[in-house]
């Protein structure tokens, strides 16, 4: 167990990659490093035990990425994905230290393998972490206790003393009850965003936020977040802003992960709980469209969706961890949803009427597509006739929140009158918004975790030495 009587010199309030790339950071500049996670030890490491890789930019292919990803392709992706919501220096700054990121990461014990297939074609830009996520927490959780950063679980902060944009103190909230207040010379504050407090959700979203799922963490409640925001440091992201997929219905309330995410959109239509299509499900390539499905799915009667293919695209992609819904007919399968079968029959017949002859090919934008329907099909449009019938039910599943501390190139917070804080920095989720206003591009959580992290960390590690 860690001494939380003594006073470190940074302390890190979180237990993922933004907090333990801070940890070792700071560590390694030389600072006595404390670790607050409020997890237990098992479920240590919030929403990155769930990724599988990261994006940064590199000028010449390597062993595991198949060509180069320069800094301006990345900026410009950023850019498509944001609408131009980002702060371009800052975005920029974090673009050019990603480059490092790849070797440093290396560098702390993590292993890249090859990007997998069904992946969302990402063998050029992204990294993937040989055995995901957890394996990488792993790998930076033995290297920093290797270094000497004491971390402490089931420690989950729940007051800070800040005077005037200085922290001094923290309270955390033992897994008995306890409370103990610790003092550092500075703070990292790197414990996600706020998805996974339905109430604080339900503030923008209205009641419908009772039927997200949230992909990850339960202790991503924004409890620090709030007590920043509220103690004089400056906002930055649109509350209402967060990344949601369309993920299995039937996925666990928190934590269903990568295997409730369903990526056949694309091979079939979605209708709502009153059997009808609502938009265009076959609009771009899936990589370019899979983050906007939690959204429409939110703006649907009771949050529901219910994705309907046939036997011909059930090899396509990716299973749930959930079996489809199979049934001999479309009125079966309608029943077997709790849809009315005359309606679903007739939206399959309408659909089916519109499609056009064409070349199914789904790596690319074919011509297969739907004429006089609305909303269209704009391609991979195929008639769905190939009995059996098969249907997933999805709901939103939140991914993380944009709204977050507002900070500069050093990762340090600002105040809300725009001054720097004393000693206060951030990194990860918590502060993601100020580079991604709206939208996302596969593997950018990581990168903000992972540049930002290190920077919070030899940074706060200066700042508490001098
Ligand atoms: C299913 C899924 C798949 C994903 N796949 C990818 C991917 O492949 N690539 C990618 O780039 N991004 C991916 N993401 C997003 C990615 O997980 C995040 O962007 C990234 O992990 C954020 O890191 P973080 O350290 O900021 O937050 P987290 O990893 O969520 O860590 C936050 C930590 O803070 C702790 N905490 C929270 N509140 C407190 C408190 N009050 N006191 C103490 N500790 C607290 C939590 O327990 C947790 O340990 C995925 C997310 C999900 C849910």
């Amino acid at each position: 167990m860690a001494d939380l009587t003594k006073k470190y010199d940074v302390l890190v309030v979180g237990g993922g990659n933004a907090a333990l790339c801070a940890a070792i950071s700071a560590r390694r500049a030389g600072a006595s490093v404390l670790v607050l996670e409020a997890a237990t030890k098992f479920y240590r490491g919030g929403n990155t035990r769930h990724t599988r890789n990261m994006r940064c930019a590199h000028d010449a292919a390597t062993k595991e990425l198949t060509g180069p990803y320069t800094e301006e392709e990345f900026f410009d992706d950023l850019l498509r994905v944001t609408g131009g919501n980002t702060d371009e220096p800052l975005a920029r700054h974090m673009i050019h230290e990603s480059k490092a990121m790849l070797g440093w990461i290396a560098e702390q014990g993590v292993r890249f393998q090859p990007s997998l297939g069904g992946t969302l074609s990402l063998g050029r830009t992204n990294s993937f972490f040989l055995g995901g996520g957890r394996a990488m927490l792993n790998a930076l959780y033995r290297t920093a206790e290797a270094l000497g950063v004491a971390v402490e679980y089931e420690a989950e902060v729940a007051d800070l003393d800040i005077v005037d944009g200085m922290f001094l103190s923290a309270t955390a909230k033992r897994g008995n009850g306890e409370r103990a207040t610790i003092r550092a010379g500075a703070l990292v504050a790197a414990c996600g965003g706020f998805e996974s407090n339905i109430e604080w959700m339900k503030q923008y979203w209205g009641a419908p936020a009772d039927n997200f799922l949230v992909r990850g963490t339960p202790h991503n409640r924004g409890t620090v977040l709030k007590l920043l925001l509220d103690k004089g440091v400056g906002e930055i992201g649109d509350p209402t802003q967060c990344h949601a997929v369309a993920i299995d219905a039937r996925a666990p309330k928190y934590d269903g992960g990568i295997i409730t995410r369903l990526d056949c959109v694309v091979f079939g239509i979605v209708v709502n709980k009153h059997a009808q299509r609502f938009y265009d499900e076959g609009e771009d390539v899936w990589p370019k469209r899979y983050a906007i499905w939690g959204r429409l799915v939110a703006g649907q009667p009771d949050q529901i969706g219910y994705i309907i293919f046939d036997a011909s695209s059930l090899t396509l992609f990716m299973p749930s961890l959930f079996p489809p819904i199979k049934a001999a007919t479309i009125a079966e399968l309608a029943a077997a949803l709790g849809l009315d079968p005359a309606a679903l029959t007739d939206t399959v017949a309408k659909f089916n009427a519109a499609v056009r002859p064409g070349t199914f090919d789904h790596t690319v934008l074919d011509d297969c597509r739907t004429e006089g329907i609305t909303p269209a099909k704009s391609h991979w449009a195929r008639r769905i006739e190939a009995a059996p019938f098969y249907a997933y039910p999805v709901r939103p599943g939140i991914t993380f929140t944009y709204l977050g501390t507002r900070v500069n190139k050093d990762a340090r917070m600002l105040m809300k009158d725009g001054r720097p804080s004393a000693n206060m920095f951030a990194a990860g989720e918590i502060m993601a918004g100020n580079v991604l206003g709206r939208g996302y591009a596969a593997g950018i959580g990581m990168t903000i975790g992972s540049v930002f992290g290190r920077i919070a960390g030899r940074e706060a590690a200066a700042n508490a030495r001098n």
